[in-house]
């Protein structure tokens, strides 16, 4: 076995490791910026009723074209755009990667940043620049413009906001980045729901700007729809890559279910905007705690040492995510996902117990 796997897998995969998931049993979860409310009850019974009608025996067809008008809708997506779907936006950063694989080909992305950018970069044998954001984890104007014009990169990520440092980025150095971009720019709003803004209306002002989204933090993380609308002609030549049935009879009809009770995720998503007031007010009142503004569903602090407070919050039954490692801008820092006000209260409690 070991021979095999040392003359076929790919070196530079044997010395990967793989995106780690952890083991979140008997502990509150606020480490993967999930919505934590389920649906209602009674929309369960009825979405299980919806379910049961669903052929399964087909492959999907008829109902992925209404999930993409219905997220069209729901994202007001501008004339003359088109929208594809991804099995999660994970999938279709791999795929816009598949798309752009011309050689000397580069991916670039501010960092600390979602590690996915880096990873599809790396699995499709293009090249990663990575670009530090300033120690308050603004854009840094100069840098970014003078990487993009000495690599000319097939791709520029900006999340809007960054995951994990939960903030946006000033609009003025995003349009210059897009006005100085040679290839694609993507403006990953994944935490779309929480944010004070949004790019949706500027979108489409530059025809190489694409726009990225998904279901995740919505309340739909289980479900795996994210989706990317851009220029018509432009989305249909990425599209060509997406493995044709990559969203399924099951994952689409819960998207549209979940669409036509869209008043229902958008007051799960206010309830969690409140409840991120109430953490960073008092994380505010913990001494050695420091805290950033956020715009998405988590916050980034520091702390004196993030491996005794990740361990100790743990142990209280509590599992955040310790990025202290991801870069050395987050020394010390924990990203603390918002919970619901109960598991919000349990939070703040381990975490002041294991300062
Ligand atoms: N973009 C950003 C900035 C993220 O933080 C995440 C997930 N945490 C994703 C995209 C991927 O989301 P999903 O694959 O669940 O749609």
């Amino acid at each position: 076995m070991d021979r095999i796997i040392a003359s076929r897998i790919r070196q530079d995969v044997q010395s990967m490791h793989a995106y780690a998931i952890q083991d979140s049993r008997g502990l509150i979860k606020l480490d993967a910026m999930e919505n934590p409310h389920r649906l209602p009850p009674a929309l369960r019974q009825k979405l299980g009723e919806r379910l049961a009608e669903v052929a399964l025996n087909r492959y999907p067809g008829d109902r992925v074209h209404e999930l993409r008008a219905a997220l069209a809708r729901h994202a007001a997506m501008p004339e003359g755009f088109d929208l594809m779907l991804g099995n999660g936006s994970d999938e279709l950063i791999s795929l816009l990667a598949m798309a752009c694989d011309v050689p000397g080909a580069a991916i670039l992305a501010p960092l600390p940043g979602f590690v996915m950018y880096a990873m599809s970069a790396q699995l499709q044998g293009l090249k990663f620049i990575p670009v530090d954001l300033t120690p308050d984890f603004e854009l840094d104007e100069a840098a970014m413009l003078a990487a993009i014009e000495r690599h000319q990169p097939a791709i520029v990520y900006l999340a809007y906001p960054n995951n994990p440092t939960a903030n946006l980025w000033d609009d003025a150095v995003i349009e210059k980045i897009i006005e100085a971009a040679p290839g694609l720019v993507v403006i990953d709003e994944a935490y779309q729901p929480f944010s004070s803004r949004s790019y949706i209306d500027r979108v489409a002002r530059h025809p190489h700007v694409l726009l990225m989204r998904t279901l995740s933090k919505f309340g739909l993380a289980g479900v795996r729809i994210g989706y990317m609308l851009g220029r018509k002609a432009l989305v249909r030549e990425i599209d060509k890559v997406r493995p044709p049935y990559n969203i399924s009879v099951l994952n689409s009809e819960c998207a549209l279910f979940a669409l036509e009770h869209e008043p229902v995720f958008a007051a799960q998503a206010a309830q969690i905007r409140e409840e991120r007031g109430r953490i960073q007010r008092a994380l505010g009142a913990l001494p050695g705690v420091r805290s950033w503004p956020s715009d998405a569903n988590m916050i980034l602090v520091r702390v004196p040492d993030a491996a005794r407070t990740f361990d100790g919050m743990k142990a209280r039954g509590v599992l955040v995510k310790n990025v202290s490692k991801m870069h050395p801008l987050l020394a010390n820092c924990l990203r603390l996902t918002v919970g619901t006000a109960e598991e919000n209260a349990r939070m703040l409690e381990a975490l002041h117990a294991s300062l």
